[in-house]
């Protein structure tokens, strides 16, 4: 690892100046993919700028038909906080299932949207809940926010501060993990709402994606029936990895098939 200067400033306007101001400079939240890739040798930032005393940015709040996650939560608040587990049950699970005890305490939701990995598990909710990303200067639709492998439409020098989840009539979350880091092999996230039914699938691709076939059929018949293996092509998946395209394919039926039969 590099040597770099050490930042914690106490506000949101204090850290975005520290970002203009170092063009090479990165956000630390949790640490849990920074500091890998920095040991790595990955990322050598000039300055490392600490959000750890905006401890406004972990709250977690409901504001009528909207959970509201604060960038800062970590994934074991999101698993056992009593608002997320009530109004939004697949997410304290899918949450609860993010690598292990020690990911999990310091890892936190705004570092994973923003990191976005293409394996993660939070992109899959973000986009099948219809989510919204907010920053210190907009707001983001989740469809658009997560651009490509690790690519996400945030500027050099912007701060995620919440996830704003807009609560549906049902969901959930199946998952094959990697074994060794639990990461997603193949995550498939169903929700229905008021509007429809969105299906995410993370881990198979280059970054999270709907299945718009599937989402009609499941429109017409909400039903692990509804899922026909033609609705997953090989060659839309992440080619070369550890595991083939078809086998990801076929993944992604199963664990799709799961995610449906949890919502019912
Ligand atoms: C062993 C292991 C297993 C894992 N397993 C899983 C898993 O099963 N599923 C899963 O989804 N993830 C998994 N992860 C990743 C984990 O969820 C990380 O916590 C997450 O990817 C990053 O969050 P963080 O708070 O640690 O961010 P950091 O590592 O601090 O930052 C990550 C990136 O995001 C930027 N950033 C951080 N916060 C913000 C913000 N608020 N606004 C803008 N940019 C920001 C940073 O500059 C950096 O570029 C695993 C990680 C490890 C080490």
């Amino acid at each position: 690892m590099r040597n770099f200067e050490y930042h914690r400033p106490g506000s949101l306007a204090d850290a975005v100046a520290l970002l203009r101001a170092n063009e090479a400079a990165k956000l630390l939240a949790g640490g849990q993919s920074l500091l890998p890739v920095m040991k790595l040798d990955l990322a050598a930032p000039s300055d490392v700028v600490s959000l750890a005393a905006l401890r406004d940015l972990k709250t977690i709040r409901s504001e009528g038909n909207t959970l509201v996650i604060g960038a800062l939560a970590t994934h074991d608040e999101v698993a056992n906080s009593s608002e997320v587990q009530g109004r939004i049950p697949a997410l304290a699970s899918l949450a609860g299932g993010i690598g292990d005890a020690q990911v999990r305490n310091r890892g936190t939701i705004g570092g994973s949207v923003a990191h976005a990995d293409p394996s993660a598990d939070y992109p899959s909710a973000l986009v099948a809940l219809g989510a919204t990303v907010e920053t210190d200067r907009r707001r983001i639709a989740g469809d658009d926010f997560f651009l490509g492998f690790f690519q996400s439409a945030l500027e050099p020098d912007e701060i995620v501060t919440a996830v704003h989840f807009p609560v549906p009539e049902r969901a959930a979350y199946a998952k094959f993990p990697h074994p060794a880091s639990k990461y997603a092999v193949a995550g498939v996230f169903v929700a229905k709402t008021g509007g429809g039914v969105r299906v995410a699938v993370t881990g198979a691709g280059t970054r999270v994606f709907r299945l718009p076939a599937l989402e009609s059929a499941l429109a017409a018949n909400f039903s692990p029936d509804a899922v026909t293996g033609g609705m997953v092509d090989p060659g839309d998946l992440r080619q070369g990895g550890e595991s083939s395209p078809e086998y990801l394919a076929h993944l992604v039926t199963v664990m799709a098939r799961r995610a449906i039969q949890a919502c019912l």
